[in-house]
């Protein structure tokens, strides 16, 4: 589909990071100096935080952990069942 506008492009999208854990997102992230704690990826935000609490933010808790990366993210609550 092309779009209309005057300045209108074709639109594509690339997900060049789709196919990897995401501790080695976690991982690549640390390595270019991106700034994490300024991604999204909770899916109930509160406050502009991540919850803490859905499984996105488990999973990106794991994924810190699990590349040995100490999680920047300020959560609005921490999960209540512990990390093992
Ligand atoms: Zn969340």
């Amino acid at each position: 589909m092309r779009p209309s506008g005057l300045h209108a492009r074709p639109l594509e999208i690339v997900t060049p990071l789709a196919g990897f854990h995401k501790n080695r997102v976690v991982q690549i992230g640390q390595d270019l100096g991106v700034p994490m704690e300024l991604s999204m990826s909770c899916m109930n935000p509160q406050d502009d935080r991540h919850c803490g609490e859905c499984s996105k933010c488990r999973e990106r808790q794991d994924a810190f952990r699990e590349a040995g990366i100490a999680d920047p993210t300020p959560y609005a609550a921490a999960w209540r069942v512990p990390i093992k």
